[in-house]
C-alpha cells in the first residue's frame, strides 16, 4: 500500500528547505531588483535566482565576448530586465528553454525571444497566459518575498512577445562561446537544452534539476509532459553529457552530468513499477530517489 501524501507537488511550509546548501559556495552579485537574488558562477554566468517563490526558478545570464543571452526570462514578478541590464551592456539574445509560465514572465520586455519550434509553443509566444491560467501559482503559502511594489497579483498574466523559432542543431554564437541547441522534450514537447561544448556545460532546463521532476503536466494546449519520452530524452543525454556540468533551472544551479543516468534509470524502474511511492490527494505519484524525485499520472 503507497502512502498518502497531501500534495505531490508542493509541500507546505516548501521555504523551511531555504537557503539552499549551494548558494554558501556561490558569489552574490548586487543588482538592483530585490525579488532576485544573483549569483556568479564559472565561465562568465550569472544565475538569476527567484526564491521568493516556491518554483525557485533560475533564469541565466550568458556573457560572450560580442554577444550575452538570458536563458528564460523568470515569472514575471519581478522586472528581470533591470537585473540583465545592470549586469551587461552586451547586445542580448533570449531565448526560453519551455514555455511553462515561470520560464516566460519578461518576454515581452525583449525584443525577440527564440523558442523551440512547436504548435503548443508558438501559441503560447502568440497569446501569453491569461490571469485565470497562473493565478494558482501565487495561491497560499507559494510566495514568502514581499512583491515588488509595481507588481499586482490580481492581475498577474503572461503578456504575448515577439518571437521566433528555433530546431535542433541551432548555433547560438556569442563571441568566442557557442551554445548549441538539443530537442529534449518529456517534461514538456518544446523543452530544449542549451550545449556549451567548449565548457562541457549543459543547461538542462527544467528537463533535469535537483528536485521533484514533473512528469505528470498536462495541457489543454497539447504542452503536456510525456513519460516515456522523458525517458528516452534521459537516455540520449546519458550516454552523451554523463562528464559534463549541469546547469539546471530550478533550486540549485550545479550538479554533476552522472545524474543523468541515475535519471534515466529511475524512469525505466517506475515504467517496470519497480519503485515504491507515495500518492497525493489529485492521484499523483510521487517517487523519491537520491537527489531527485519524479512526479507522474
Ligand atoms: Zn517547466
Amino acid at each position: 500500500m503507497s502512502e498518502m501524501i497531501a500534495d505531490a507537488v508542493q509541500p507546505k511550509a516548501w521555504y523551511k528547505a531555504l537557503p539552499r546548501p549551494q548558494y554558501s559556495t556561490l558569489t552574490k552579485v548586487d543588482q538592483p531588483e530585490a525579488w532576485f537574488d544573483v549569483y556568479k558562477l564559472d565561465h562568465d554566468i550569472f544565475a538569476i535566482y527567484e526564491q521568493g517563490h516556491f518554483q525557485e526558478v533560475i533564469s541565466y545570464l550568458i556573457l560572450g565576448g560580442e554577444k550575452a543571452m538570458l536563458l528564460d526570462t523568470g515569472m514575471g514578478i519581478g522586472n528581470i530586465k533591470n537585473v540583465v541590464d545592470a549586469l551587461t551592456d552586451l547586445p542580448l539574445v533570449v531565448v526560453n528553454t519551455h514555455t511553462h509560465f515561470d520560464h516566460i514572465g519578461c518576454n515581452h520586455l525583449f525584443e525577440l525571444v527564440h523558442v523551440l519550434d512547436h504548435p503548443g509553443a508558438v501559441r503560447r509566444m502568440k497569446e501569453g497566459l491569461t490571469h485565470e491560467e497562473v493565478a494558482d501559482n501565487l495561491k497560499d503559502d507559494s510566495t514568502w518575498y514581499p512583491y515588488p511594489k509595481e507588481f499586482d497579483p490580481d492581475t498577474y498574466h503572461i503578456e504575448p512577445c515577439n518571437f521566433t523559432t528555433i530546431k535542433e542543431g541551432h548555433v547560438f554564437d556569442l563571441g568566442g562561446r557557442t551554445l548549441t541547441v538539443l530537442s529534449t522534450p518529456g517534461h514538456s514537447p518544446d523543452s530544449l537544452m542549451l550545449v556549451d561544448e567548449q565548457n562541457k556545460l549543459l543547461f538542462t532546463g527544467d528537463t533535469f534539476y535537483p528536485a521533484t521532476l514533473y512528469a505528470h503536466l498536462d495541457s489543454h494546449d497539447g504542452l503536456k509532459s510525456v513519460q516515456s519520452t522523458y525517458r528516452q530524452t534521459m537516455e540520449r543525454l546519458a550516454a552523451q553529457y554523463s562528464d559534463y556540468t549541469l546547469i539546471c533551472s530550478h533550486n540549485e544551479p550545479l550538479r554533476p552530468g552522472s545524474v543523468l543516468g541515475q535519471v534515466a534509470k529511475a524512469f525505466a524502474q517506475i515504467e517496470n513499477g519497480e519503485v515504491d511511492y507515495q500518492i497525493d490527494a489529485e492521484g499523483l505519484k510521487k517517487y523519491t530517489f537520491d537527489g531527485f524525485c519524479i512526479v507522474t499520472v
